[in-house]
């Protein structure tokens, strides 16, 4: 990767543009702290530019295209994307410091959600319904127009993928706004999508400051649907902006997820696989499960297990294979994690593990593992997005459940169990849109994934994500 070429200024009907705008923004390391890249932010000229591009290209034929030809445009930019994992992979481990195995993962993942929604083109059905007057009615369910797709910086590459394939699979076209801290593997499928054979226009990359250009954006006439991931605050002002011309919205945003381990559960097993189902990603993860409820007959073993774990997991240079913890992505990301442990710390709670930095460079952060934390502690109740997890003892599963749901949150969460009834009846009581039994795993290409209260609205992946990229019209023909 090292002095090969990337792309750094925004990609608009189908060309690096040679934007006049002079503002900058610095791409850092977050392992070395050093600025590596400088790339261009959009001015509202390209913005207008992008969007009204992004319509040419939509009624100029690409929402009318026949489903088998974008299929194999779908299929051919997959597959490239196959081609160019690697180099991915290792921009994205750069720019936020992604340890280079899950770098990988992820732009696999990448070609993976490509795939599937190019396959999903010609099993896209609406209905046939029997209407009480008689004659035939049937649904269709059409493309909006223009999307725009805003992402952040936590998993960069998947979740772009994972809102562009299911629009674009649907007959839209995409203006991906990338964060600002992650703009280059945004710029990179851009290149790679239109290299394999999608037209000019169909998707635009834009990277720029959310506050201006995501404003701007969320704001213009001809988008008709706002695809966002990020916080909640963020997500709560798109959705107050939308509503003024009635835009469709979709919104993946904050977590705060229980894990819950029953002492009927293979204890040894959960104990083993909890750790990286929050300090993966650095705990940078909308799923990541910081708060575990352990039923207190088995609270002292599942910690000793769970210590010992953590304290197995590397913590190092995300570009070396191994490293399973990287830096967090910012000096700023690690400050708000290191300010929960001091008030923590400040309160009297058990720093079991971790807590401090490991390392002299690079926005490190030990995993940390806080104990005896108190239910109205922030740190218990409030999404960190750092290395940082709270355990706590319960004895009762309806009093464990009333405060799992006592959150502003739902989107994701676990629970440890070998008992099949229980694992359905607390599943179903858990007000949040994943929940996974005996595994974290959250994501899945073909399932639908969201969060329920302010978590979310709205589904990513699996045939949902398509159907939220459409409208549904009903035509009734008299006999
Ligand atoms: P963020 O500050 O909300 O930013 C997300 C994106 O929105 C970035 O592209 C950002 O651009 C843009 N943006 C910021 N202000 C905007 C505005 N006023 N109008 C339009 N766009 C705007 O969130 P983040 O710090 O990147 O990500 C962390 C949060 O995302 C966490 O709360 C996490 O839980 C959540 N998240 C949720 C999911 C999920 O699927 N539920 C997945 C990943 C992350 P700039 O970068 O230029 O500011």
């Amino acid at each position: 990767m090292k002095g090969k070429k990337f792309p750094t200024q925004p990609f608009i009907n189908g060309e690096f543009c040679r934007s006049r705008n002079a503002q900058k923004i610095p791409q850092i390391n977050p392992a070395t702290e050093k600025v590596f890249a400088q790339v261009t932010a959009a001015s509202e000229s390209d913005l207008n530019a992008a969007v009204e591009g992004a319509q040419e290209a939509y009624v100029g034929g690409w929402r009318d295209m026949p489903p088998g030809k974008r299929t194999e445009i779908l299929f051919k930019v997959s597959r490239a994307l196959r081609d160019h994992v690697e180099e991915i992979a290792q921009l994205e481990c750069r720019n936020v410091g992604k340890p280079i195995s899950d770098a990988r993962d992820e732009a696999g993942l990448g070609a993976r959600v490509f795939e599937y929604y190019a396959g999903a083109i010609t099993k896209f059905f609406g209905q046939t319904i029997p209407v009480s007057r008689g004659g035939f009615d049937f649904t269709l369910r059409q493309p909006m127009g223009v999307i725009a797709a805003i992402v952040p910086w936590n998993f960069p590459f998947p979740i772009a993928c994972w809102k562009v394939a299911p629009a674009l699979a649907a007959g839209n076209c995409v203006i991906l706004k990338p964060a600002s801290q992650s703009p280059l593997t945004a710029l990179i499928l851009g290149r790679i999508a239109h290299e394999a054979g999608l037209p000019p226009g169909v998707l635009q990359v834009l990277p720029g400051p959310g506050g201006k250009m995501g404003e701007a954006l969320v704001n213009h006439p001809l988008v008709r649907k706002v695809s966002f991931t990020g916080s909640t605050d963020v997500g709560s002002k798109i959705m107050a902006l939308a509503s003024r011309d009635v835009k469709r919205v979709s919104l993946e945003l904050g977590g705060k997820s229980p894990n819950i381990v029953f002492s009927d559960a293979d204890i040894e097993q959960a104990a083993a696989n909890s750790p990286m189902s929050v300090f993966a990603n650095t705990g940078q993860d909308c799923c990541a499960r910081s708060r575990v409820f352990v039923e207190r007959k088995v609270y002292d073993r599942f910690v000793e297990l769970f210590l010992a774990a953590t304290k197995k997991i590397t913590v190092g240079d995300p570009s070396k294979d191994g490293t399973q913890v990287g830096p967090l992505v910012s000096a700023a990301q690690r400050t708000v994690a290191e300010k929960f442990i001091a008030e923590a710390k400040k309160a009297g709670r058990r720093i079991a593990c971790g807590g401090g930095r490991p390392f002299a460079k690079g926005f490190y952060l030990e995993p940390t593992v806080l104990l005896d934390v108190e239910p109205d502690d922030r740190v218990w109740k409030e999404e960190v997005f750092g290395p940082v997890v709270c355990i706590r003892p319960f004895d009762d599963e309806a009093e464990m459940l009333r405060e799992v749901n006592d959150s502003p949150y739902g989107l994701s969460g676990s629970l440890w169990t070998n008992d099949l009834k229980r694992a359905l009846r607390v599943s179903r009581q858990i007000e949040s849109g994943v929940i996974s039994i005996n595994t974290h795993s959250s994501v899945h290409v073909e399932a639908p994934f969201g969060g329920f209260k302010q978590s979310g609205l709205g589904r990513d992946l699996g045939m949902a994500a398509m159907e939220g990229y459409t409208e549904l019209k009903n035509i009734y023909v008299a006999d």
